[in-house]
């Protein structure tokens, strides 16, 4: 599991991946402000 931090409003939140694909190309959307943005670059900290 990651620890993702929100570019924008600078909120973490947990992302579970579902499968095992790589998750460079991967976006999340933020459950704070709505934003999308991508992983690879957003990763806090690996739990
Ligand atoms: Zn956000």
């Amino acid at each position: 599991m990651l620890l993702l931090r929100c570019p924008q409003c600078k909120q973490t939140m947990k992302y579970q991946a579902t499968d095992n694909k790589p998750v460079e190309k991967k976006v999340k959307r933020c459950v704070y402000c709505g934003k999308n943005f991508k992983i690879r670059q957003n990763v806090e900290k690996i739990l």
